[in-house]
């Protein structure tokens, strides 16, 4: 069988695969890309389109802040803008209580380069008068925003391949291993490749490949819950979020010029891995709806035209994995995105291209790393105290 080379192998053409074969293309490696099904098909292309760094972990703003950076640059890089509006983010809560969080998040210094502002009483309702009189207070994100994610995946692929990507979708990888200093890849319809660095972007099913070299990762699999009315005449530019620590209130919504109001949250569903598909459960369209007529009371009369789910991973710890592998040379991963991978996508391909390319990368992403998901290290009592603090940073 003759094997097909590149520099660089990546296994799922989600938008972290895309668009990371389009950012080492830009740094002058040959890359493979080899997508299962097609080029974006899974949580990629059917999330809820927030380009939001608000409210995210702490220690993801560093790498949210690079992807943003990409966000605004996107038609000179790519050629497309995504339908990318930085119109705003709001933050909103029903409880007195959770204004001191927000003004807490506000002061983090990681969060500085967001501009937030937090609101409250009569000054949100003046400035948001659609907002149902049962909110409290929010904090205004003015630079994040929203985006469409049917465009995002196949936009960056279609880019890396002007760039000089081979991309194939229909090819399923099944099984990964470095044997003699090279990474081998053979996939379902046969074939072999190889590769000096092999790249794992494969979503929900990243820990089937990083477990082939030891690297399991504890995923958990559900499904975000997404619906869309019908159009309205465009008047909400700015996406809303509720912050709440009660799991039934947390909601969301963006209207897209067009005039559709998307909206998700509720409770999610347990996707089929077999099939690959997430179900809708009716009870959180009803949830939705229910919770629409508190935050807007205005769309209480709107349609639901589509509701649809998708299959998106989550780790222990909520933090993705992003990084080298710590067993294998030349070995990289990124998955697991917990639900907010969309608005990272850009920056995680930037990122993993300079790691790559370099050995190291300008963004902060030791907290992501994979090794804190293997057995504790045994330590011997020989073994420093600062090599013990090491191993618990991981
Ligand atoms: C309904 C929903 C709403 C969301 N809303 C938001 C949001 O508003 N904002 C936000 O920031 N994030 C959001 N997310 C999360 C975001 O969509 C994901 O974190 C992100 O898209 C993950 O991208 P990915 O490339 O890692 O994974 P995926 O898009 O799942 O791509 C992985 C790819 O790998 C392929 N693959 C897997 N195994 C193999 C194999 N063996 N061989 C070849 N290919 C393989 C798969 O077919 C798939 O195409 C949402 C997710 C969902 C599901």
């Amino acid at each position: 069988m003759t094997a097909q080379k590149s520099d660089v192998l990546i296994v799922g053409g989600g938008f972290m695969g895309s668009a990371s074969a389009f950012f080492l293309c830009q740094r002058g490696h040959s890359v493979t890309l080899l997508e299962r099904d097609q080029i974006g098909q899974y949580a990629s292309g059917v999330n809820f389109g927030n380009v939001r760094r608000q409210g995210r972990h702490l220690a993801q703003l560093d790498l949210a802040n690079r992807s943003w950076a990409l966000w605004k640059r996107l038609p000179q890089l790519i050629g497309e803008d995504l339908e990318f509006l930085p119109s705003g983010h709001m933050r909103v809560c029903y409880d007195e209580a959770l204004i001191d969080d927000l003004h807490a998040y506000a002061a983090a210094p990681e969060a500085r380069e967001l501009d937030l502002e937090v609101i409250a009483g009569k000054a949100l309702h003046e400035r948001f008068p659609f907002l149902g009189p049962e909110v409290r207070g929010g904090s205004y994100a003015p630079h994040d925003g929203h985006a469409n994610p049917r465009l995002a995946a196949p936009a960056f692929a279609r880019a890396a391949v002007r760039a000089g990507a081979r991309v194939e979708e229909g090819v399923e990888v099944l099984d990964v291993q470095k044997v003699a200093g090279e990474f081998q890849v053979t996939t379902a319809d046969g074939r072999l490749f190889t590769a000096a660095n092999l790249l794992i972007t494969a979503g929900a099913w990243g820990s089937k490949l990083s477990e082939q070299f030891g690297e399991a990762v504890p995923l958990e699999t559900h499904g975000p819950q997404m619906a869309v009315t019908e159009p309205v005449p465009y008047s909400l530019p700015t996406v809303i979020g509720v912050y709440t620590k009660v799991p039934e209130e947390v909601i969301y919504f963006r209207q897209i010029e067009r005039g559709n109001i998307v909206i998700g949250g509720g409770y999610r569903s347990r996707p089929d891995m077999l099939t690959r598909r997430a179900h809708v459960e009716p009870r959180s369209t009803l949830n939705q709806i229910q919770q629409m007529r508190r935050l807007l009371p205005a769309a209480v009369n709107l349609n639901i035209i589509r509701v649809w789910s998708g299959i998106e991973s989550y780790t222990p710890d909520s933090l993705p994995v992003i990084g080298a592998s710590g067993k294998v040379d030349g070995l990289f991963y990124a998955f697991g995105f917990c639900g907010h991978g969309f608005q990272l996508g850009p920056g995680v391909g930037d990122v993993m291209a300079e790691l790559i390319s370099t050995g190291q990368t300008s963004t902060h992403i030791a907290p992501f790393d994979i090794r804190r998901f293997s057995p504790a290290p045994i330590l011997s009592s020989a073994e420093s105290p600062s090599l013990q603090l090491t191993s618990k940073v991981l």
